[in-house]
């Protein structure tokens, strides 16, 4: 950004501007809808700049100006078609200290004039930097025609009610009543019924959102599951619908992101592996800092987030700060992916309990009991495991795990780009390399994909 945008208060500043042809004034156009006390030098001025200066819009002088001219001046324009004189204006501002626009011509400006959007008082600058005019124009054309005509006079009446919208506190409650106004409703109201229908929906509007921010801030951890989004729950789906900010993981797929109510403040605080991450401690300000403007807050966890969610962390957070909270159960990565592959979790004679690790935790990789997940029949669902796949290996063979295991990765559970990696516990990290899998994956250890276990009785039985 080379191009600091700023919007410069012209009420009893002195504006100069050199040059009387069409470049002159296609600024002056814009100039004279500024409050400027405005100075043209020209020897051979446009009529429209004359007739200007007879109706007072402008002073005019009949001649080039001179170092003098620049004294107390805030703005110049060297807008001359005259390359030599425009430069010879543009250095004598310099010299003064004045900030200089040198009409088509960026690099001799020290300020250059964006396209306007004038809905005063609501402005808006589009600017490219001279890289593309044509791009500014349609983004101007395009925001012109999506603006409301109205979107003037009901920023002016809106100003005017400020004050007594500062009865509102701070925050959520406040932004949410200018977007209500803003929104259809003032439109709505300026249309029908003109000024004063916008002033009285400003006061239905006030009134209700009183009521509203007596309302207490809420926080709803919720499991936003694997990633299909029809395996949201009901409830999830109805925590979308209403909440006013989203805190989501990284893991979470943006499908299921724009079921969020469309006003909802949506931020990502998502942790990458080991990679780059927003700190817990930040992510339990967030919750605490929306919660007490009145927000309800949804917590957005990827499977279920009372599975290596760090969900107590947040939860003691919530309690310490007495904001109230509740749990909305998910779907865990491992029931989706153990559905992938049609087995069950537990199953009668086989495994008749299972365990959830992960592979690494905030000490590195993760310990567990090697001895007991090294037994035949062991069924456990790795979380995070892609990276401890070798660890996770050695120290299952070194407490005397079968090397035939059947270990299964399935990458992207329940999404479209969903894939299953059949392995085994002597080839599993060879298998992982070669398949270079990049999305979220679980790794089961002691299960097999449903069609390749039934295949394996067959097989052994050919090689009898
Ligand atoms: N609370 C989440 C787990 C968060 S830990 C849950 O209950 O599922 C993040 C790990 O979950 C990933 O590293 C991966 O091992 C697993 N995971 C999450 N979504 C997954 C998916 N769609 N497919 C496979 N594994 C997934």
């Amino acid at each position: 950004m080379n191009h600091f945008p700023i919007f410069v208060s012209l009420a009893g500043a002195r504006v100069l501007l050199s040059g009387g042809g069409e470049p002159a004034l296609a600024k002056l156009r814009l100039l004279l809808k500024t409050p400027a006390a405005i100075t043209v030098f020209a020897t051979d001025p446009a009529p429209e700049i004359e007739g200007w200066a007879e109706a007072g819009n402008l002073a005019l002088r009949r001649r080039a100006p001179e170092a003098a001219d620049f004294t107390g001046v805030t703005l110049a324009y060297a807008a001359e078609e005259d390359a030599a004189q425009a430069a010879r204006t543009a250095a004598l501002g310099r010299a003064a200290g004045v900030l200089v626009n040198v009409v088509d011509n960026l690099d001799a400006s020290a300020f250059i004039t964006p396209a306007i959007v004038d809905r005063a008082p609501v402005t808006i600058a589009i600017g490219t930097e001279g890289a593309a005019p044509v791009l500014a124009r349609a983004l101007k054309a395009d925001i012109e025609s999506r603006l409301p005509a109205a979107l003037g006079p009901l920023a002016r009446i809106g100003k005017a009610f400020r004050a007594l919208a500062d009865a509102l506190p701070h925050g959520r409650p406040r932004r949410d009543f200018w977007s209500d106004y803003y929104g259809p409703e003032g439109a709505r109201a300026f249309a029908e019924r003109g000024e004063s229908g916008a002033q009285a929906a400003l006061q239905d509007l006030l009134a209700r959102h009183m009521d509203q921010a007596a309302r207490p801030g809420h926080v709803a951890f919720v499991g936003a599951g694997p990633g299909d989004p029809d395996l949201l729950t009901l409830k999830a789906r109805r925590a979308l619908d209403t909440a006013d900010v989203v805190i989501h993981d990284r893991l979470v797929t943006p499908t299921i992101l724009d079921l969020a109510r469309r006003e909802a403040l949506m931020i990502n605080v998502g942790k990458e592996g080991f990679g780059p991450s927003t700190s817990q401690d930040r992510i339990n300000a967030l919750l605490i800092e929306h919660a007490r403007t009145g927000a309800q807050v949804v917590r957005l966890k990827s499977g279920d987030s009372t599975v290596f969610g760090r969900l107590d962390e947040e939860i003691d957070a919530c309690d310490a700060a007495g904001v109230a909270w509740h749990i909305v159960p998910g779907i865990t990565a491992a029931s989706a992916a153990v559905a992938a592959i049609g087995q069950s979790l537990t199953r009668r004679g086989r495994n008749a309990s299972v365990r959830f690790l992960t592979g690494h935790d905030v000490a590195g990789f993760a310990d567990h009991d090697w001895a007991a997940l090294a037994r035949p029949g062991e069924v456990a669902a790795i979380y995070m495991g892609k990276k401890a796949a070798r660890f996770v290996q050695g120290r299952l063979l070194m407490h005397g795990a079968d090397r035939a295991t059947p270990v299964t990765v399935i990458e992207n559970a329940s999404r479209p780009d969903q894939r299953v990696l059949s392995s085994t516990l002597a080839t599993l990290p060879a298998d992982l390399t070669s398949a270079a899998m990049t999305g979220p994956a679980l790794t089961f250890l002691g299960l097999a994909p449903r069609a390749a276990a039934q295949a394996l009785p067959a097989l052994h039985k050919e090689l009898a």
